[in-house]
């Protein structure tokens, strides 16, 4: 047999939450809470934030942005990797999911850090890139509509710090990206995501097989 990921039936997940899994009873409350939603999905994996969380240590950022907030838990695991003077720019459309999120962003006494912007994406970003703001941040977690991912990504390495990291989530899409038979509009947004990033020379990359599959891309 060749080298290959594990595959993570039941018993092993709960093995692997079990003996690394470190959330805090908030974030455990904000899970629960939004797993009654309807689009509880789009929420990110308790391992997931919690590597997150343990990215934003290891690299030092100060100054981030998530595109993509939904009820606040990713960006509160961005938060808690961040020093007290970090700033997290959170960017998403929805009052009612992101009111979800502010709640459980004071409980957890990191709502000073976080800054959302309620407007779509693309603005939020391009008037930071207006505003001079060009290779200022640290950061950027992309978990938003995916036919935007492109648009997305190519400003947020304009806002990126050269050896800044670019965190994409969704990129196996359940799988579909692998199945040629299924050509919906967002599988076929992410596979080009998928196929444009492989070629593009001005990051280095690593995709791996986290949550629904998760790019990190450096910027050179
Ligand atoms: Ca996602």
């Amino acid at each position: 047999m060749s080298a290959k990921t594990i595959f993570l039936n039941q018993p092993v997940y709960d093995y692997l939450r079990d003996v690394s899994l470190r959330e805090s009873e908030i974030m455990t409350a904000l899970r629960n809470e939004t797993a009654g939603l309807e689009m509880a999905i789009m929420q990110i994996a308790p391992e997931q934030g919690q590597f997150m969380t343990l990215l934003m240590q290891l690299l030092g950022v100060r100054k981030a942005i998530e595109v993509g907030t939904f009820t606040g838990y990713s960006a509160l695991a961005i938060a808690m990797g961040l020093p007290e003077d970090g700033r997290l720019i959170a960017c998403d459309i929805s009052d009612e999911w992101t009111t979800i999120g502010k709640r459980y962003w004071q409980l957890a006494g990191q709502s000073d850090k976080i800054d959302l912007r309620l407007a779509p994406a693309i603005e939020t970003l391009d008037g930071l890139l207006n505003n001079g703001q060009a290779g200022e941040f640290d950061f950027a977690f992309i978990d938003a509509d995916k036919q935007n991912y492109l648009n997305y990504y190519e400003r947020c390495l304009q806002l990126l710090r050269p050896g800044g990291l670019i965190m994409v989530d969704n990129v196996l899409w359940d799988g579909s990206v692998a199945d040629p038979e299924n050509q919906k509009p967002d599988t076929c947004a992410i596979r080009e995501f998928n196929s444009f990033i492989k070629s593009d020379v001005r990051i280095d990359i690593s995709m791996i097989p986290v949550g629904d599959g998760l790019t990190l891309i450096r910027k050179k």
